[in-house]
């Protein structure tokens, strides 16, 4: 019998997500054994069966094999570059380096390019495949959490400059984004509530239902269940392409992908002050960063204190800081704030943010009071 099951969940279908934008439409299959099947999945969709494989170490060694094999077996011929694992090679020197040894290879128009790994990965590749040629086509096979969820979502690509982080980039859409959640089996515990702030962070701006749904399934997803990892990309996902596909550019001031930055102002500040060390992974800092907002939101009078106490209660029962006193490194109010007025998304020399009115009820906000947002991180432990 438990072979029968186990080729009954191989045999299971992944969940579809169509993704309509303006000049594309693609899928997000999203499930568990994508890779064994990735060939099957790809072939009819790439313009030719050659492609080049980016992905880096720590990903190569879990998962390289696996997917050269099913792309082997669909007579798609590849080549494979593989990178240090880590936000440095996010940089113009891989970016070079990689183009460099793709052009000599003699690549050409229809070649794929196909990303496995995490966001460091995806973004990288997508920046190399936006660029090289003009733009080749493009394949995400994103293994953290955080890539699924999050950056294989909404065509972003891009590189770190040493004026700040993805500051060069292009927007790139892939033919498809294949999310196996059986890879998120190997991915360290910390790295998977990193990604899982982004799920809640969905909850949050928009969907009262998809918080609620974190408060019951939450620690299923975290405790490594496919079954609950799938419905939580899948309802991450759909969250994002929706807000994506209003506002495929970010073009629209307030609300549009405006909204994805809730808790990000306070994050990125956290982790600007940590220099971006990798100390304090992305979403850590994103979700202290959305309990701060939701903080901020209470004291200006638009948030109910019950909200408040909901999400950190969630927080706290999944152990991801909820509180700037949870994290282990001490800041200064001062100096977040600091951080904040030379953040990217600023207009007009106003602090910017996303506010709440309630758990999945997020708005933009500009010109909040200094002293407010002092306030509100004194009072978190800074
Ligand atoms: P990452 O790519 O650095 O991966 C985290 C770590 O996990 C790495 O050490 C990696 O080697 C390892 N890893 C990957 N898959 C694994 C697996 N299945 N098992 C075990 N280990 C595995 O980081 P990330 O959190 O995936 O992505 C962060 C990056 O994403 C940042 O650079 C950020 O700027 C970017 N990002 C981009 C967007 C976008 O819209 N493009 C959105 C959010 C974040
Ligand atoms: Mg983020």
């Amino acid at each position: 019998t438990t072979r029968v099951i186990e080729a009954l969940a191989h045999s299971r279908r992944p969940v579809s997500l169509p993704v309509a934008l303006s000049h594309t439409s693609y899928d997000i299959l999203i499930g568990t054994d994508l890779l064994k099947r990735a060939g099957a999945l790809l072939a009819p969709l790439l313009p030719q069966k050659k492609a080049v494989i980016i992905t880096d170490s720590n990903v190569e060694t879990l998962y390289l094999e696996r997917l050269q094999n099913s792309l082997s077996e669909t007579g798609i011929t590849f080549r494979t570059h593989v990178v240090m694992p880590g936000e440095a090679s996010k940089s113009f020197k891989t970016f070079e380096s990689i183009i460099d040894s793709i052009l000599e290879d003699g690549i050409e128009r229809k070649t794929a390019i196909i990303a496995l790994g995490g966001g460091v990965v995806g973004d990288l590749a997508g920046f190399i495949a936006a660029s090289t040629l003009r733009g080749l086509p493009f394949v995400q096979i994103p293994t953290t959490l955080l890539s699924q969820v999050d950056s294989s979502v909404g065509g972003k690509t891009g590189i770190n400059t040493r004026w700040g982080k993805n500051l060069v980039g292009a927007f790139c859409q892939p033919l498809t984004v294949l999310a196996d959640v059986s890879t998120l089996q190997t991915l360290p515990a910390r790295e998977l509530k990193a990604g899982y702030a982004e799920i809640v962070k969905a909850g949050l701006i928009g969907s009262r239902r998809l918080f609620r749904w974190c408060e019951l399934n939450g620690k299923a997803v975290l405790e490594g269940n496919t079954e609950a990892q799938t419905e939580a990309v899948r309802q991450a996902c759909a969250f994002k392409t929706e807000v994506v596909a209003a506002d495929e550019r970010e073009q629209q001031a307030s609300n549009g992908r405006a909204l994805l930055n809730l808790g990000h102002t306070f994050g990125h500040a956290l982790e600007a002050e940590m220099g971006y060390d990798g100390r304090l992974l992305h979403g850590e800092a994103v979700s202290v960063g959305m309990q701060l907002a939701c903080a901020l939101s209470v004291r200006l009078g638009l948030c109910s204190a019950a909200d408040y106490e909901r999400l950190t209660a969630h927080l706290h029962a999944l152990e991801m800081p909820a509180h700037v006193r949870d994290l282990p490194y001490s800041f200064s109010a001062r100096t977040l704030i600091t951080h904040m007025q030379r953040d990217k998304k600023m207009q007009d020399g106003k602090l910017s943010f996303v506010l709440l009115r309630g758990i999945g009820e997020a708005f933009t906000s500009r010109d909040i009071d200094d002293h407010l947002v002092h306030e509100v991180l004194t009072e978190d432990g800074c």
